[in-house]
């Protein structure tokens, strides 16, 4: 190496080890708030262990977490401050949208009152503006051609197998769903479901989801497995599940070995924030990695919780840490009742201008746009090529530099 080029190397080093001392401020900040959280997580867990005269065993059974699942604002009250304003909005909201919070994830709940794991689980008066969005913006009630399936694309398909979840998220794009009562899908619903996969032999990849689809039994889900590998066309099986976030006890050793045996099987799990990773998600995570699971993060941007740069890209690399690719995130559709939650597409565009050249690619998902009334997703990009003409293009790079390409015939 010349002197020179040695010279010029360090400037631009230095250009780039300035380009990111922003989100390098951001990390410290991060770092310590996930240690408060940490404090609070183990103190709010006694709290709850101590009032429901529990073992840290029970803590760890998924069944212990959903049987006290935290539905009533009286006994909210108890384990989180509120104000009587929050307490009103939360007792009438939850007489049409029911709330539940499994007790793990209450404890992860922070002390300021823009947390965004209390945005996320419990009900605020911004929901009672139900006249700003629609029930079923993707008119998914018209894409259902048999059992519990919906259908919007060629070769790919969606059985809901539930509509039970470990922590209904007040930002639900299937709230409607969700309703009032928990059930699963009837297990007649789901024979003309895998009937109908069987009878259609376009269909390559199968998604269970809901609801939350780890919320079956271990024998439903090994049922629906061992029946879906019957079908010679169905290639890959994934799942869509929140578990890994709200209810990381979930992810058993049982469950696990079920799912490992129909491999190759796809885990797309729900982190909004990094509030979420926890050393229990994080666990949960590696375990189904570590078992030869597929895992990637959807996350939906949402304002007041992770409409923000910095966070996104944290959150982006907390996951990878834990093995999970984010995947996609949503831009949030205009469902009722949630829309105070959606965030301009503007400013998912400059989360995703921000991300590119700036961290790995393997941080960064792809934004997609839900295109109303059910016409599919929608991949939204900043963009990068400025104009075009004849062969010759001008294109940004990800600093803004325009370069010209000319293309050779
Ligand atoms: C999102 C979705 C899928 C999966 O889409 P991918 O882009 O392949 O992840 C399949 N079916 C329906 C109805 C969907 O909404
Ligand atoms: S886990 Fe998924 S389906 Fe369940 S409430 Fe949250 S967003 Fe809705």
């Amino acid at each position: 190496m010349t002197k020179q080029a040695r010279k010029i190397s360090l400037t631009r080093a230095k250009e780039l080890k300035n380009a990111i001392s922003n989100y390098s401020q951001f990390k410290k900040q991060a770092i310590i708030h996930e240690k408060d959280i940490k404090k609070i997580y183990t103190s709010r867990k006694e709290q709850l262990l101590d009032y429901f005269n529990a073992t840290e065993d029970d803590w760890n059974n998924w069944h212990w977490q959903m049987k006290n699942r935290i539905t009533d604002v009286k006994m909210l009250k108890k384990f989180v401050p509120l104000s009587k304003d929050e307490y009103e909005a939360i007792e009438k909201i939850a007489e049409t949208n029911r709330f539940a919070v499994s007790p793990y994830y209450l404890s992860l709940i922070g002390d300021k009152e823009t947390d965004p794991i209390k945005m996320l689980a419990l009900p605020s008066r911004a929901e009672f503006h139900t006249e700003l969005g629609k029930e079923d913006p993707m008119a998914e009630e018209f894409t259902n051609p048999a059992g519990s399936i919906t259908r919007r694309y060629p070769d790919r398909l969606i059985i809901n197998v539930t509509n039970i979840c470990a922590m209904y998220c007040r930002h639900c794009q299937r709230r409607r769903l969700i309703g009032e009562t928990d059930h699963h899908t009837s297990l007649d619903d789901i024979n003309k479901s895998i009937n109908y996969i069987k009878n259609n032999p376009e269909i390559r990849d199968v998604l269970l989801t809901g609801g939350d689809a780890f919320l079956l039994s271990n024998e439903r889900i090994n049922y629906i497995l061992k029946e879906l590998r019957k079908i010679d066309h169905v290639e890959i099986i994934r799942f869509g599940t929140r578990t890994p976030v709200t209810m990381p006890q979930r992810i058993t050793d049982e469950l696990v070995n079920i799912l490992k045996k129909y491999s190759p099987i796809y885990v797309n799990t729900h982190f909004n924030h990094y509030q979420e990773m926890t050393e229990e998600s994080k666990k949960a995570c590696e375990k189904m990695a570590n078992n030869g699971l597929v895992l990637g993060n959807q996350a939906v941007l949402l304002k007041g919780i992770n409409n923000d740069k910095y966070v996104m890209e944290y959150l982006n690399h907390q996951l990878l840490k834990a093995r999970v690719r984010p995947y996609y995130i949503f831009h949030a559709k205009r469902v009722s009742g949630t829309t105070h939650f959606i965030p301009k597409i503007e400013e998912g565009l400059e989360i995703m201008e921000h991300l590119r050249g700036r961290t790995s690619g393997l941080a960064i998902p792809t934004y997609i746009f839900n295109s109303p009334g059910g016409l599919g997703k929608t991949p939204l990009l900043p963009k990068y090529i400025m104009s075009h003409e004849g062969n010759t293009y001008k294109i940004r790079t990800w600093e803004n530099k325009v370069i010209e390409y000319t293309e050779k015939d």
